[in-house]
């Protein structure tokens, strides 16, 4: 059973990760919450994890779901040395996905991002993010935003809602003008029950200076600011974002490492995004220097149909332990509880402790396993709220009356 270093820890910062323990024990369940972490002789289920690993429900705190189609063209045009503002500058990349959303019905979009997070389901996650971002218009953002509160009451898993309302620039505006209109929009965005707001820094996107004005609308209406940012460039975003109160720092690919120790003395994790690294062979983030120097590291898919079509967070954790140079333990951390403080739910789902959702994974063998046996299915159950959500074929003998 693997287990944080002590109880009650909203995150684990840098070297706290490495002191998880795996323990030998049982986990007690009781009306979808952990009771107790030793067995209950009077429990009326029973799920035999004995030769496996019991491990917190994998919490995936970025990913752009709810979206429409997918993009395997481009992915191949990046193959053959594309770049990705090359790709976006003849019409693909994010504005094709908002036309691709604009023309499906909300049936078809709900229909692919159920299917996606189902798929994310029995692969061990149990909480993720969703997105807007895909709107680029008033309209359609608030759309996006509602579609993911439907998922969201579609799907087990937790799910939160970013608004990312600075992704692309919406045709025939400026950025300053588009800025004008989200503030308007803000009101509609909290009732539609974001709980965040977003923003894509970046030379084909927007600059620090609409990160700092998202963040000042983000303080306003309560809500917490995540960035995208040092993705294919270093534009010196996080000290910025640090000074706008945002609660985290997403890709960093571009970080410089002499940058880490400011998120190592700010409340604001990086989220690593391994798997869009990989496949726009991307610069790799200095993982292990932002957990030498205590930030809050978080991993997460980045799940959307353009740099990162990948649903699977035991893949990510073995990306990460490679290109990161970091331990299983740092890897489960960064995806478990520092995903879920990520979220604002670390108080509620991230770690095996008594009052916490029952959100469980049980793996076919140690944690260092799922890095090594890459691209392997670990997942032998999953429980969500105390409830076997999943059971791999050929696992039914272990769940007992
Ligand atoms: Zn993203």
């Amino acid at each position: 059973v693997l287990l944080p270093p002590e109880p009650g820890l909203p995150y684990l910062r840098g070297g706290a990760a490495g002191r998880q323990r795996t323990d030998p024990g049982s986990i007690a369940v009781r009306e979808g919450r952990v009771a107790a972490l030793v067995a209950d002789p009077a429990a009326d289920r029973r799920l035999d994890a004995s030769g496996c690993a019991l491990v917190p429900g994998l919490v995936d705190c970025h990913t752009h779901l709810p979206f429409a189609g997918w993009r395997a063209d481009e992915y191949a045009l990046k193959v053959a040395g594309a770049g990705y503002e090359e790709i976006a500058r003849r019409g693909g990349g994010i504005r094709r996905t908002a036309k691709a959303l604009a023309e499906a019905s909300d049936e078809e979009v709900l229909a692919q991002s159920r299917d996606l997070a189902g798929e994310a389901l029995r692969l061990g996650t149990t909480a993720f993010e969703t997105k807007s971002g895909y709107g680029l218009s008033r309209e359609a953002e608030l759309r996006s935003l509602r579609l993911a509160g439907r998922l969201a009451a579609e799907v087990p898993q937790a799910v939160t809602r970013t608004a990312l309302l600075a992704h692309a620039l919406p045709e025939g505006r400026s950025a300053d003008e588009w800025m004008d209109e989200v503030e308007a929009m803000l009101p509609e965005v909290v009732a539609a029950g974001a709980e965040a707001l977003d923003a894509y820094v970046e030379s084909i996107a927007f600059t620090n200076a609409h990160l700092e004005r998202m963040g000042a609308l983000a303080r306003d209406a309560g809500l917490a600011l995540r960035a995208h940012v040092e993705q294919f460039a270093s534009h010196g975003s996080v000290p910025v974002a640090i000074a706008a109160g945002a609660r985290s720092v997403d890709h960093c690919s571009f970080l410089p490492p002499e940058e880490a120790p400011l998120l190592a003395a700010a409340e604001c994790a990086a989220v690593l995004l391994p798997s869009a690294e990989l496949l726009g062979e991307e610069r790799t983030a200095p993982g292990r220097a932002l957990m030498d120097a205590g930030a809050i590291c978080a991993l997460a898919t980045d799940l959307n149909p353009g740099t990162s079509p990948v649903a699977s967070l035991p893949l990510v954790i073995g990306l990460a332990v490679r290109r990161y140079r970091w331990t299983p333990e740092e890897a489960f951390a960064a995806c478990t509880l520092n995903a879920a403080w990520v979220l604002g739910r670390s108080a509620d789902v991230g770690s095996l402790e008594p009052g916490k959702r029952a959100d469980l994974v049980v793996l076919d063998g140690p944690i260092d396993r799922v890095p090594y046996r890459l691209g392997h299915d670990p997942v032998v159950a999953v429980v969500v709220a105390g409830d076997v959500v999943h059971l791999r074929a050929g696992a039914e003998g272990r769940l007992r009356p």
